[in-house]
Order: structure tokens, then C-alpha cells, then sequence
């Protein structure tokens, strides 16, 4: 049975000795002092993320230390010490000034876990360009929409990801000018060599000046209605980045740390790219995909400190029992943490008792910049608990009125939508070309994250659900209505409706309700055509895992397809209020 409270572990504690007590913290914290703790850049010129993140450790004897520790999936090791790190990243800034993008041009990834992603991430910021990752797994679909609406004019990625998802897509993204393709002879129409344009490039370069509030990241995430949306974020996001590196998780300058997300979502970019530079640590980046026994292995050969991770993977590592960890030394690993998804209280005592350090749960989205909530390695942890937050952040959970106000749930334990007071630096400054999406996320001063959740009587936080029907699965987050558009190019479908099917490892799968067109008969191979079709347009990580054919999908009046009955129905579950319900469906 877990535990209902784990009390905070004396000695943990080391990089973020101002959290001695969390409520002293918050009372001494103030964001000025938090922004006066980074460098800025040199002569007064701004603040620009790639400089605290790599150059101010470039010089001197802090730049023989490791920046990246990168894991080929081949077995290759690779150590890029911040010295080599901002001389590279220096020299794709001079390249891309060369090939004339400048600042605000939206500079792409669409790359595994490979060096070369870090190079362009921080190359790209000290450009002054907007950095925007895209998850290497997905297919021509999601990557077209967000290249389109992020109006990409720079792509980097490999020859193979080149012609498997991009080529084809060319001439409808007319702003993108140049491809740039990592290893391989770029012998392709239209594509330079990302290594001869580095080698070719300069690396003096002078980051120009940088205003705090100037664009620097573009993340998509998915909505349950239209088009993905383009969270915007700005430079000064590296104030949050650092504190919570440090508060959060207890992560310095002589720490190894982990992070297993991948940078095509916005954790793999916040936390396995910006943070840890910022604060000086050494990251350890794997290119392979997720398996227990590498994992462990590299848990124990690069003596990883502070290992921050997902539920998913915690499940998966919890199925397969204590006694593969137990053939390891894991003694290095001193904080664990874990973010994505509701972690299950059993995982956090699991990591106590089996890794020897319990999971710190955290909560943030793309939107936040940061993470927002935490279990603080200065307090006892609540297993179950998102965890209080970050001193500078204040949370509360609300009720939206029907006159668009909000009023603030005082009492604890009764649920509603968890908000924050609106203004912290990593907070997203729009959705790209959407104002109105925008301002939609905000009430009387207060972001609403779209999450449900309850506040205990000491100020934790518990996640309840989501308040719309986004789909959390693997961790990613996944919006009905693009999986829904892709099934509906296959010609035999004439409707689609998608849910997150519960599942005990990935909480969530996709799961697609689809009716066929007039005299179509559902059979078999249609349904694998169709579900081949979807994973070839969304690629895996977004595609339904399953399709149920429908004679007809329950829709409102004004004909919405209810997901929310599709999910109930699916679930056995009470069918809420059906009063919109389009009769016979
Ligand atoms: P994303 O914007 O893709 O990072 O997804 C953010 C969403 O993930 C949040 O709105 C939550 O629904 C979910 N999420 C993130 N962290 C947690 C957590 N610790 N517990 C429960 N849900 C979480």
C-alpha cells in the first residue's frame, strides 16, 4: 500500500539551499532576484537563453566540463563540453546569418536525439531565431500543418527523415527556403550539408542584442477543435528554467542529470536542453528509444544524479519488477522526478523502496514554459500529489462563471479548474496568428490550464482530469481533431470520433469511433487500411491504436460528434446529460 506522505529526505537537498523550508522560500523568493542570479549579456545587451545556457560556460575552466554526454543508439559515446558546444552552436548562428535568416525567422528540427539538435536548438536562439522542435516520429501531416503555421524558413533533419516526410510536402510550404541535412552527402535537390555549412561557418559570433521579451521558442501543442496551436515563448523563459532547475529539481553545476523526454516536446527542449545548461550541469542525452535494461545501465554507468522522467516509463520499468535494478548500482542517483502524466502514488513508493529514491512529482505545460507545481525535495512528498508551487507562482483552483468571470474555490478538496495568476516569465506570450485561442486562456488576471484538480488543506495539489478531451497518451499530448481529420482522408470514411481509451501503462490509448460512407460494409482489411492510413499520415506516437465502425456517431443538435458519450458508452459509464443529443444516434 503507498504511503500517504513520504518525509522528506534529509541530505537530498543540495542545490537549492534556499529551499531549506518551502515556506520560507516562497516568502524570500522575488523573480528580479531570480533574473539577477543569471549573467545577461555581456555590456548590458539583453538576456538570450543560449547565452546563460552555454557561453557563460564556455570560458575558462567551466568549459572543459561536459555539457552533453550523448549515448549513440550504435554504442558510440560522445562527451561535448560547453567550450565545443558554444563554439558549435557559434558556428550555426554565423551560418544561418550567412544564408541570411535573422531574428524572428522560425528556425526547424525534425531530428532524433543526436547532437546535431542541440547545436541548431542553441545556434538558432543566439541568432536570434525562433527555435522549433518537431517529434522526429511523426508523420507528413502534423509536420506540414506545424511547419505551415510556424512559417518555417530553416529545416535541419537527416536525408532520411528528408525523404520519407518532407520532400513530398516542399512545394506547400513556400516559406522554407533552406533544408539542411545532418550526415549523409546532401546530394538532394534543394538541401545544403548541415556539417559542410558548419565547418564552413565562423565561430566568432556575437550574440546580438536580445531583448527579454523576444520571441526564442515555438512549441505546438493540440487542441480538441482546428488547427495545432503554436505556444510562443520568449528569452526571458530562462529565468524560469534555472530557478526551477534548482528548486525543483535540486539540480547544480556538479550534477549528471537525465532527462528521458524527448526535445520534440516541450519538456525534451525546457528540461533536456535549456535548464540543465543554465544551471551548468552535465546532460546525458540517450539517441535510443525506451529499454529497461539500457536504461538502468545508463542509470549506473554515467553515475546520473537527478533523473527526471515519465510515468509511462516508470510503469513500464514497475511491470517488470524490482529485480533487474536490484543487478545494477544506482547509488549515484540522488533526486528523481517525474512529469507528463498523473503519476500513480504506488510509482513514487516504488522508486523509494526499489531505486532508492522516491519519485518527486512535478506538473507543468507547454503553455507554462515551466514547471509550475512540484514536490520539493525540502518537503515531504504526497504521493499521488502534483505537488505545491514554485515560490513565484501562485496557483489556485477556480470555477469559470457563465458570464465569462471566475471565482476562486477556497475550500479544499472541492474540485475545479487549476489556474495560475498570470505573469510569470516562462508564461507563453500567444498562440502563433490566434489571438482570440489566446486570450481565451485567461480570466481576471488567472491563466486556466484546462486541467481539473483539487487543493488539500496544506496547498498540494491533485490532479483530477482533463476539463476537455485531449488525450494524454505515452505522455504526449494528442488532439481528437487531428487524428479525427486524418482518418477522414481515407475516401470510405464519411465520420470520426476519438477518445482516450484508459490504458494501465500509457494511461491513455487512441481509440477512433468511425461510421463509413452510404453501402460501404466494414470488414477487416478495410479497418487495417484505415488504421495503416492514419499511422502513415500521424506517424505512431499519434495514430489510434484501434478502430470501432459505427452505423452513425452521436453528435449534438448543431452536429458536434460527442466524444464525451463515445468515451461514457466505451467506459459503461452514466451518460451524462444527453439533452443536445441528435435523437436516434
Ligand atoms: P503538455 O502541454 O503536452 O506538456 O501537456 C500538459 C498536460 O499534461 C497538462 O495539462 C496535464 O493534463 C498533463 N500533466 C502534466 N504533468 C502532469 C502531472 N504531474 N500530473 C497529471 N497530469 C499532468
Amino acid at each position: 500500500m503507498a504511503r500517504d506522505r513520504i518525509s522528506k529526505s534529509k541530505g537530498a537537498l543540495q542545490h537549492s539551499p534556499s529551499m531549506a523550508s518551502y515556506e520560507a522560500a516562497r516568502r524570500g523568493f522575488s523573480w528580479t532576484e531570480a533574473r539577477a542570479a543569471l549573467d545577461g549579456l555581456p555590456g548590458g545587451r539583453g538576456l538570450n537563453i543560449a547565452h546563460e545556457a552555454v557561453d557563460r560556460h564556455a570560458k575558462g575552466p567551466q568549459g572543459r566540463r561536459s555539457a552533453l554526454c550523448w549515448l549513440g543508439k550504435d554504442g558510440t559515446r560522445r562527451e561535448v563540453s560547453y567550450a565545443e558546444l558554444a563554439a558549435l552552436s557559434s558556428r550555426f548562428a554565423s551560418a544561418l546569418r550567412g544564408l541570411g535568416v535573422g531574428k524572428g525567422d522560425t528556425v526547424f528540427s525534425l531530428l532524433g536525439r543526436v547532437p546535431a539538435l542541440y547545436v541548431t536548438a542553441l545556434g538558432a536562439l543566439k541568432n536570434g531565431s525562433v527555435f522549433c522542435p518537431l517529434f522526429s516520429a511523426f508523420g507528413p501531416e502534423p509536420i506540414e500543418s506545424r511547419m505551415a503555421i510556424g512559417e518555417a524558413r530553416v529545416l535541419v533533419t537527416t536525408p532520411q527523415l528528408y525523404a520519407r516526410k518532407v520532400r513530398g510536402l516542399r512545394d506547400r510550404l513556400p516559406a522554407l527556403e533552406q533544408v539542411l541535412l545532418v550526415g549523409g552527402d546532401a546530394a538532394e535537390a534543394g538541401c545544403l550539408g548541415f556539417e559542410p555549412v558548419l565547418e564552413a561557418a565562423s565561430e566568432d559570433f556575437e550574440i546580438p542584442p536580445t531583448d527579454p521579451e523576444d520571441r526564442a521558442l515555438l512549441h505546438f501543442t493540440s487542441g480538441t477543435t482546428g488547427r495545432p496551436k503554436g505556444a510562443l515563448h520568449v528569452h526571458e523563459a530562462v529565468v524560469v528554467h534555472a530557478a526551477s532547475a534548482r528548486l525543483a529539481l535540486d539540480l547544480g553545476p556538479e550534477d549528471v542529470y537525465w532527462c528521458t523526454a524527448d526535445p520534440g516536446w516541450v519538456t525534451g527542449t525546457s528540461y533536456g536542453i535549456v535548464a540543465p545548461l543554465a544551471v551548468g550541469a552535465t546532460l546525458v542525452v540517450d539517441e535510443a528509444e525506451f529499454e529497461p535494461e539500457r536504461w538502468y545501465r545508463i542509470l549506473q554507468d554515467e553515475k546520473v544524479r537527478v533523473w527526471y522522467t515519465a510515468p509511462t516509463a516508470i510503469r513500464m520499468l514497475m511491470k517488470l519488477g524490482p529485480n533487474l535494478p536490484r543487478r545494477f548500482d544506482l547509488s549515484a542517483l540522488r533526486f528523481a522526478a517525474s512529469v507528463g502524466e498523473p503519476l500513480n502514488p504506488e510509482a513514487v513508493v516504488w522508486g523509494r523502496d526499489v531505486l532508492g529514491r522516491p519519485f518527486h512529482d512535478t506538473w507543468w505545460q507547454t503553455e507554462t514554459g515551466g514547471i509550475m507545481l512540484a514536490n520539493f525535495a525540502a518537503a515531504d512528498i504526497k504521493p499521488g500529489s502534483m505537488g505545491r508551487p514554485l515560490p513565484g507562482i501562485e496557483a489556485a483552483i477556480l470555477r469559470r462563471r457563465a458570464d465569462g468571470g471566475v471565482e476562486l474555490v477556497e475550500e479544499p478538496g472541492r474540485e475545479g479548474e487549476l489556474a495560475l495568476k498570470a505573469g510569470w516569465p516562462s508564461m507563453f506570450r500567444g498562440y502563433l496568428g490566434e489571438e482570440a485561442r489566446y486570450r481565451k486562456c485567461f480570466a481576471e488576471g488567472w491563466y486556466l490550464s484546462g486541467d481539473l484538480a483539487r487543493r488539500d488543506e496544506e496547498g498540494y495539489f491533485w490532479f483530477l482530469g482533463r476539463a476537455d478531451d485531449m488525450i494524454k497518451s505515452a505522455g504526449h499530448l494528442i488532439g481528437p481533431f487531428e487524428v479525427e481529420s486524418a482518418l477522414m482522408e481515407h475516401p470510405a470514411v464519411a465520420e470520426a470520433g476519438v477518445i482516450g481509451k484508459p490504458d494501465p501503462v500509457a494511461m491513455e490509448t487512441v481509440k477512433a469511433f468511425v461510421a463509413l460512407k452510404p453501402g460501404i460494409r466494414p470488414d477487416e482489411a478495410l479497418r487495417r487500411e484505415i488504421l495503416g492510413l492514419a499511422r502513415e499520415r500521424l506517424g505512431p506516437a499519434v495514430a489510434p491504436r484501434e478502430i470501432a465502425f459505427l452505423d452513425d456517431l452521436p453528435k449534438t443538435r448543431s452536429g458536434k460528434i460527442m466524444r464525451r458519450l463515445l468515451k461514457a458508452r466505451e467506459l459503461g459509464l452514466a451518460e451524462g446529460d444527453t439533452s443536445t443529443l441528435e435523437s436516434g444516434a
